[in-house]
């Protein structure tokens, strides 16, 4: 399958070309506001042809593209592809607002695309364990979850994202559609309310760095999330309690694969064994399942707007200082 990469971005070239390349796939073309960039990242990636607009890959018999600009512009870029009959990989979250995240899943539809989203957290060897051990009952009866997906923004990457509302920086955005997307693989709910707080510590201008929040789910299940961009000492875990088990994942949001996964019962502790499968690589793998029609555990365009959905609903228990019912389109 020919792939066209829609954004000359850090994730682009540090996870996706290997992981399209790895999927037995050719990346063909990389779009980029900025020629020079394009010729820049095409040069470093051996990338046939650097285009500075999408209406160039008309001409280039593409298969797929991965959406990787800024948040504000996947509307666009999605809309072209389907229009162009190409499948869509898009990175999350789907867009700023929830209006243009539906209008792009639409368009899918309507031109009989696939899309994914890159939620790539639930192909982390952990994510799918806990996903199993859920599913097979061993933990009993869920009652509650602790999520901290609170990190360090590496330098390279501190620019919009703490700076340009309007390109969909802040960490709700950023980090709590993951979260959201993580625990509906688990848990295979959404929640229906969210109560939030957020805070700037310094880091962004204008916009929160920080947020924790507390969902609740119509099964009674509680879950506290934890998001931030500020803490350098953090690690990542997820929490699922039952009454007959827990697990406790550490390390596990992350883009590398990695992590540990241990349950605890009345027996005791024990390590759960997991394997080091590269998550962008199975997302790329299972985006091709879904063209051929088969089944797929990619978050598809659909979990991409509920994941939105719920971060907006974040957003705006922050705002209101109030519990907010999640509002799905
Ligand atoms: P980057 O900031 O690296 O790239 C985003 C856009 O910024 C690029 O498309 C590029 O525009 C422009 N850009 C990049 N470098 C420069 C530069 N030196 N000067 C000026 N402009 C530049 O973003 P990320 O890779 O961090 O994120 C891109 C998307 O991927 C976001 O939607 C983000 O949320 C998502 N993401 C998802 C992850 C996941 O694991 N699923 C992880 C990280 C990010 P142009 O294309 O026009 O050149």
């Amino acid at each position: 399958m020919k792939w066209a990469l829609i954004g000359a971005s850090t994730i682009a070239g540090q996870w996706m070309v290997d992981a399209i390349r790895s999927a037995g796939d050719d990346v063909v073309a990389v779009v980029s506001g900025s020629t020079q960039r394009a010729q820049a990242f095409a040069h470093t990636h051996q990338i046939e042809h650097a285009v500075s607009h999408e209406h160039a890959l008309d001409a280039l018999g593409i298969d797929a593209v991965y959406v990787s600009n800024t948040n504000d512009k996947h509307e666009a870029s999605v809309l072209r592809a389907a229009t162009a009959g190409q499948h869509v990989l898009c990175e999350k979250p789907l867009a700023v607002d929830l209006a243009a995240a539906k209008r792009m899943v639409q368009a899918c539809e309507q031109a009989g695309v696939v899309m994914a989203t890159n939620h790539h957290l639930r192909h982390n060897a952990a994510h799918r364990a806990m996903r199993a051990h859920i599913a097979s009952q061993q933990l009993g009866v869920v009652s509650s979850v602790r999520l901290s997906h609170s990190v360090y923004l590496p330098k390279h990457i501190q620019g919009w994202r703490l700076s340009d509302k309007g390109a969909g920086g802040g960490v709700v955005l950023d980090i709590a559609v993951h979260n959201a997307d993580s625990l509906a693989f688990l848990l295979g709910e959404y929640p229906t309310h969210v109560c939030a707080m957020t805070s700037n510590t310094g880091m962004a201008q204008g916009m929160e760095d920080n947020a924790m929040s507390v969902w609740r789910y119509a099964s009674g299940i509680t879950a506290f999330t934890h998001q931030g961009f500020n803490t350098p000492f953090a690690e990542t875990h997820i929490q699922i309690h039952g009454d007959q088990a827990s697990l406790h994942g550490t390390g596990i949001l992350t883009q590398a694969p990695g992590g540990t996964l241990q349950l605890t019962d009345a027996s005791g502790t024990r390590d759960i064994a997991l394997d080091s499968d590269n998550l962008y690589e199975r997302v790329v793998r299972n985006m091709q399942a879904a063209i051929r029609g088969e089944l797929h555990a990619n978050a598809d365009g659909a979990a991409g707007l509920q994941s939105l959905a719920v971060a907006h609903a974040v957003l705006a228990s922050a705002t209101s200082g109030h519990t907010e019912a999640v509002i799905y389109p």
